[in-house]
Order: C-alpha cells, then structure tokens, then sequence
C-alpha cells in the first residue's frame, strides 16, 4: 500500500463533559498526518455560519485497531484565525508544564471507568433488581463476581500495542467497573495518552457490544463511584520529604477551585462515602482513603515520592487537572522559595 490510514480524534465541546470525536484520513505514505479540519458546527464547537474548526496533529502513534501502518492521531482542536479553539484545554496546559519545566512534574492518573450494556451496568440483572452488595468484585475472580474481562484485555492490549505508558489494571469494587491507570508522565503528555486510552476504550468496546462510561456516580445507593487518583511529584518531593507537606498545603489553599474543575457531578460522589471525603472540607492522611489527598504509606515510609489526589472524577478533564495541580504546586513553591531567598537577602543585609 503506498497510503495509511490516519484515525485523527479530537475532544469535541459537548457540555457539561465533553465527547471523543475521530474520522480517518487517508495518506500517502512516508507523509506525516497533516493539519486537517472538521465541521465544529456538529461538535457544539461552531455555529453553522462560520462551521470550520482546524485539527492540529500534537500526538501519534501506532493504530492497534487497524494495525499495519495506519496510525492514530490525537489533534488539538484551533480556530481558523490559528488561535487555540476555546473548547481547547491542552494549550494551557502545556503552557503551564512548560513554566514550572524546571519541576519535572510527573503524573500517574488512575482511570475507573462502568461498562453499559443498554442501560445498566455489566454484571446487573437485565430484569432489575440488583447483584450480590459489594465486597467481593475489586480484584476478583470468577464468572460470578467479574464482568467484562474480554473487553479489558483486549484495550490492555490495544493500548500496549499503540505504545501508550499502561502501569496497570484492575476490577473495581463494583460489578461491571475498572481502573487502568497511565504515567508517570510528564503534562501534557499524561492527558495526551489518558484521552487516548479513553478512545481505544471505547472503540474496542463496539464490537462486544458492551459501552464504557466514565459517570462518576453510575449507580446511587450503596455503589461506589468512578473517579480518576491522580498522583503527581515534583522533582523535589521525589527526594525529599519536606517537600511533601508544603504540596499538601498549597491544594488545600485552593481546595474550592479545584473540586469546580474536577469533573461534572463531583458533588455527587465525594460524598464522605465509599472511599471518598465529602467535596465541602479538605483533608489527607498517610493510607488514607477516606481523605482528600492520600500519602501513601510507602512514600512515609521512604521519606519521599508523590501524592495522590483522590478528587477528581472518572470523567475530568486531564488537561485540565494536571494544570491546575501543577500551577498549585509549583507555583506556591516558587513563592516560597522567591520569599526565603528575599529573607536571606535580608538576613544578608542586601
Ligand atoms: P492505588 O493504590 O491508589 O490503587 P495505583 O497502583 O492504582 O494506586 O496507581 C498508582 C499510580 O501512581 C500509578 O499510575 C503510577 O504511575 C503513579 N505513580 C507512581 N509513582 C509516582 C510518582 N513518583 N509520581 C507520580 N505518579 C506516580
Ligand atoms: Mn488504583
Ligand atoms: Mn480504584
Ligand atoms: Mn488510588
């Protein structure tokens, strides 16, 4: 073949969540993907007068679908002038990495997410009613107690041959839910490949029939929800534990601006419930998964490493997350350290 098929995908302007879009270009081969545009007025990101949005390649790598030579190609979405479109949340967040660079900020984010099949969960009895309560699905094993295997195996693998940093997966503690997780990886990298991973969800979920959702609270009562740890470090407080608290204290500083951009219906997960702390209050805690932000006890225990943000939601943005968590951060780290260098300057009699 002297042509590849190029999957371009783009994350669209559907409120309050926005959708993954794709179509396919073909091109000749030896070409890389080049700049191509969509009709915005169909993705809530134009109106029909003035419909055209640009795609602008930023991330590409093998199609695991299609296999071969074609390709996926994740795009961010511009304006025809050739300013980022406002639907557009990964130009900020590059921006930002690239400001506090000096930090290396790593990010591994923990991806739950509920397979559908028609409108109840994996694993519910299609004739209402409700499975066995939970306890014995996280981690299981067994016809009786998990539910989509096939459907996970075969994204694992999708997203290993796509070349995607997979750390991990597991079943979760509902039926029908699960968790891959991405990184350590640098933003925007990390949203890069999560919005990835989240399209060869599902894609490769279309064939069994069975739809993936990143609803936060899929089922009310007594069920867990889906949400989205995101752990992150600082070059600093990978070694060295004083940097650890400080970090703590800037996301508490900010607590509010933080749960309004960690994803629709937070609300109504981050009840104090269910491995979750109530949205209204802050707290942490070393293995603390009852608490906003979680030290794990093997980062106590070494003296250094990273945080875990339990807030955000299944269905958060990362571009959006990994700003802010790295403009919180970092960006009180500079301050402190701006201020004990005018304190020494001070001291100095400068
Ligand atoms: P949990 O015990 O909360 O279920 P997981 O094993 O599911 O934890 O996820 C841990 C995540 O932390 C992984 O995505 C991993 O990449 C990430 N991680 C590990 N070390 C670091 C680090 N130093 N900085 C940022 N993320 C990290
Ligand atoms: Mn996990
Ligand atoms: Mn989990
Ligand atoms: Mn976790």
């Amino acid at each position: 073949m002297n042509v590849y098929r190029a999957e371009y995908i783009w994350i669209d302007g559907t409120e309050p969540t926005k959708k993954l879009r794709s179509k396919t270009k073909i091109v000749p081969s030896g070409e890389e993907p080049p700049i191509w545009g969509f009709d915005g007025s169909s993705t809530q990101q134009a109106t029909g007068d003035r419909s055209d949005c640009v795609l602008q390649p930023v991330f590409v790598c093998p199609d695991p679908i299609r296999r071969g030579d074609d390709k996926l190609v994740l795009c961010e979405v511009m304006l025809v002038s050739g300013d980022p479109h406002p639907t557009n949340t990964r130009r900020a967040c590059a921006e930002t990495a690239k400001r506090y660079a000096d930090f290396d900020m790593w990010f591994g984010i923990e991806q739950e997410y509920t397979f559908f099949k028609g409108a109840r969960p994996l694993g519910f009895p299609d004739s209402g009613g409700f499975p066995a309560p939970q306890g014995g699905y996280y981690c299981g094993v067994g016809a009786d107690e998990v539910f989509g295997r096939d459907v996970v195996e075969a994204h694992l693998d999708a997203c290993l041959r796509a070349g995607l940093k997979i750390s991990g997966i597991n079943a979760e503690v509902m039926p029908g839910q699960w968790e891959f997780q991405v990184g350590p990886l640098n933003p925007p990298e990390i949203g890069d490949q999560l919005w990835l991973a989240r399209w060869l969800l599902y894609r490769v979920g279309e064939p069994f029939g069975v739809s993936a959702t990143l609803y936060p609270k899929p089922v009310r009562g007594d069920w867990n929800g889906a949400g989205a740890h995101t752990n992150f470090s600082t070059k600093q407080m990978r070694a060295d534990y004083d940097a650890i608290m400080p970090a703590i204290e800037a996301l508490e500083a900010k607590h509010d601006l933080h749960i309004a951009n960690y994803g629709f219906g937070i609300e109504e997960r981050l009840t104090g419930l269910h491995e979750t702390a109530s949205y209204r209050e802050f707290s942490y805690g070393v293995s603390h998964r009852g608490a906003s932000v979680r030290i794990p006890w093997q980062v106590a225990k070494d003296r250094k490493g990273y945080l875990e943000d339990r807030r955000p939601n299944a269905n958060m943005d990362p571009y959006v997350v990994t700003r802010l968590i790295t403009d919180t951060v970092c960006g009180a780290a500079s301050g402190a350290k701006g201020k004990s260098r005018e304190m020494a300057a001070a001291a100095a009699g400068d």
